[in-house]
């Protein structure tokens, strides 16, 4: 499938979506004019990929997926930068995870090439969508999910793979600042043997509560601890957490309750190439509130594609709440930011091989396949 061509419609003229004021972005709020889309069955394998116009998806009410949830997702993003360049970061770890993710949940696998060929696709045929400004950027869903008609609990029989994309503005509008988050006590995100390493929507359904209760108290963000001993430290609503302790850079390490994000991967790798200690290890809640009242803690942060580095400046626990590095952005994670966001543009050497220069891919090209 993944030679078989995607074939195009484009809007017709006049249909286009309105254009969001570039100034008020936000995240998650607006969409590009078209996307792509294939199907799945266990005789054809992936067919009829097709680039639309954006519209609601042809699916049965008894689709598996609004019944039982068979659904998993990515999260990238497309850069413009200053000379018109567009560019990629990354895209194929984004490939591999959702092929672990379905698989976790015994679903179709996309395989790199025809991901790859989706995603820029998208991009491609709304490249006049991806915003100019600094800090933001074109973000790409790609949703894989079931849509088998059938009310039985199994694994399904035909899927959905299709690709969106929407602008998305700066998560730091004045800036990268420090946020505050407040450590869960009563749920928990992921249990070992569960979904906490797939990027699929239950985690996210059943960390909602704990959100909304967290934001009514004023916090950007809940931290999760480990299900079983309510103490090791996990990661944040949609980040992973790093620390840097004593000049080290700490995370908890990938066992099967963390998703394992793109930024968080980058980020080691970067602070390595630095000569920074790295260390993948459990840290207890109990670790980081004492090193924020020692000092041993210097900073804490989360990282994610969205904000890509979100200094964390508070953290609530227990109903007491602890200051980390004066409230203020420490010089890892704004190194860590500048770099990353600079790679991210083409506007840094990129040693690594992360970035793909896609402005000057045809579409017609990758279509044709
Ligand atoms: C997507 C996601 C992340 C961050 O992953 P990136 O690939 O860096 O964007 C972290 N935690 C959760 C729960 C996520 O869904």
């Amino acid at each position: 499938m993944s030679e078989a061509r995607i074939s195009i419609r484009r809007v017709r003229k006049g249909f286009e979506r309105a254009r969001p004021d570039p100034k008020k972005l936000g995240f998650g709020r607006y969409f590009s004019d078209h996307y792509v889309v294939c199907e799945w069955t266990r005789t054809r394998g992936w067919h009829d990929a097709r680039l639309l116009p954006l519209g609601p998806l042809p699916l049965e009410p008894s689709a598996a997926v609004l019944h039982y949830g068979q659904e998993t997702f990515e999260g990238l993003k497309a850069y413009r930068n200053s000379r018109d360049q567009l560019f990629l970061f990354r895209w194929q770890k984004n490939a591999a995870r959702l092929r672990a993710s379905a698989e976790r949940l015994v679903m179709a696998s996309v395989d790199e090439s025809l991901f790859g060929r989706m995603v820029k696709a998208a991009v491609l045929a709304d490249r006049d969508w991806v915003p100019k400004d600094p800090g933001c950027s074109l973000y790409i869903r790609p949703n894989l999910i079931s849509s088998d008609p059938f009310l039985g609990v199994h694994a399904g029989e035909e899927y959905t793979f299709y690709v969106m994309t929407g602008p998305v503005g700066a998560y730091f509008p004045e800036g990268v600042n420090p946020v505050r988050i407040k450590v869960e006590e009563e749920d928990v995100r992921a249990v070992r043997g569960g979904l906490g390493a797939a990027k699929t929507a239950a985690n996210y359904a059943h960390s909602l509560r704990a959100q909304a209760r967290a934001a009514k108290e004023g916090f950007t963000q809940v931290l999760w601890l480990d299900a079983l001993e309510r103490r090791w430290v996990e990661e944040v609503g949609t980040m992973n957490m790093a620390f840097v302790v004593k000049d080290e850079l700490v995370t908890p390490p990938l066992g099967g309750t963390i998703l394992p994000g793109v930024t968080r991967d980058s980020v080691l790798e970067l602070a390595r190439s630095w000569g920074m200690k790295v260390t993948e290890r459990p840290i207890a809640i109990d670790e980081v509130i004492e090193g924020a009242e020692t000092g041993a803690l210097q900073e804490a942060f989360g990282m994610g594609t969205a904000a890509v580095i979100a200094p964390v400046g508070k953290i609530s626990y227990k109903g007491r709440e602890v200051t980390i590095n004066r409230f203020e952005t420490g010089p890892v994670a704004r190194r860590l930011y500048d770099t990353i966001t600079k790679i991210q543009l083409g506007d840094l050497e990129d040693p690594f091989g992360w970035v793909e220069r896609i402005d000057q891919l045809d579409l017609e090209q990758i279509c044709k396949g």
